[in-house]
């Protein structure tokens, strides 16, 4: 097969692995820096060109979009499809995910144990919204954040107040979470293929942290995750609608609760963690479903 991967660094672990995967199995593989795509927006023969030359053939593309360029790289996923060609997570997914508002409305629409959260662009009741959410401690979220960064722990309402004050002030998307305390600073990630759990880890903060990310210094074990969990995560994947993702649980003192779903997991945390060969199972799945057309929209929505 030719499989392209759409990501801007061949150099990362996680792109890495997947050229070797693919290589392994004998597909040609290319990575394609998606901010470098150029197309035609036309009902014929729709094309994408990179660097002066047309790029065909294509069975399969991998998406490994940053979130700083989710649009125009949701763009590029999105005229593959047009081609016809099948994309390993769906553009509109992509776009769903990285929504985090509109990930967890899904989410809680079907059912699916979140910690309890509420969200406002201004308000002049912060109190009303804190107490929306159970009061202090709070936990107050940059929507854009990754890796931790715009997550604050709010201990008392004052400081909860200051920090939505100044969220507002710097006109930036927030959300507010109940604090799950008993998750003492770990969380586990689910990584899916498919309708599977192929591999999950624990990720333990540092002392005195209560964020696990790996990049804030947190250390990841193997976990053997429960029935509930796996039912759950799987099913968080398929309502956002990725064949491919990493979806984050705080094991609350009420049972699992779905943190967030992301559209393009890490692969190096996992597989250091599991020993797991996540890179080869991701490409036995595009092995098997990868056909002409085999895109549910098309491009669409
Ligand atoms: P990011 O997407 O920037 O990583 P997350 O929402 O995953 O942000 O939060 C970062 C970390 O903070 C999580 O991995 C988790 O350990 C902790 N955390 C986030 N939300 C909560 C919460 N509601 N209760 C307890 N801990 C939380």
């Amino acid at each position: 097969m030719k499989i392209g991967i759409l990501s801007r660094k061949p150099e990362l672990y996680s792109t890495r692995r997947l050229v070797e995967a693919a290589r392994q199995r004998g597909h040609e593989v290319h990575v394609i820096d998606p901010l470098k795509c150029y197309m035609n927006i036309t009902p014929h023969r729709p094309a994408i060109h990179y660097r002066g030359e047309n790029l065909e053939g294509f069975d399969a593309i991998i998406p490994r979009i940053g979130a700083s360029i989710t649009y125009y790289g949701t763009a590029v996923v999105r005229q593959f499809e047009m081609m016809g060609v099948f994309s390993l997570n769906e553009s509109v997914a992509v776009t769903r995910a990285r929504d985090k508002l509109r990930s967890l409305q899904l989410l809680s629409r079907k059912g699916i144990g979140l910690p309890v959260t509420g969200f406002a662009h201004s308000t002049k009741f912060k109190n009303d919204l804190i107490e929306m959410v159970s009061g202090s401690p709070l936990i107050i979220k940059l929507i854009e954040g990754t890796q931790g960064k715009g997550v604050v722990l709010a201990e008392t309402q004052k400081a909860a107040e200051s920090v939505i004050e100044a969220f507002e002030k710097l006109d930036a998307n927030f959300l507010v979470q109940e604090f799950i305390k008993e998750a003492a600073g770990r969380d586990i990630r689910c990584f899916i293929v498919g309708d599977k759990v192929v591999a999950a880890m624990m990720r333990k903060s540092k002392e005195g942290e209560f964020r696990s990310n790996l990049h804030r210094g947190g250390e990841a074990t193997p976990i053997k995750i429960t029935p509930e969990e796996r039912t759950m995560s799987v099913r968080a994947a398929k309502i956002i609608g990725l064949n491919v993702s990493g979806v984050d649980i705080l094991r609350s003192k009420h049972g699992p609760l779905v943190m967030e779903v992301n559209s393009s997991p890490g692969l190096q945390g996992i597989e250091k963690a599991t020993g797991k060969d996540v890179a080869g199972m991701i490409i036995d799945f595009v092995e098997k479903h990868a056909r002409p057309g085999n895109t549910r929209t098309r491009g669409k929505g």
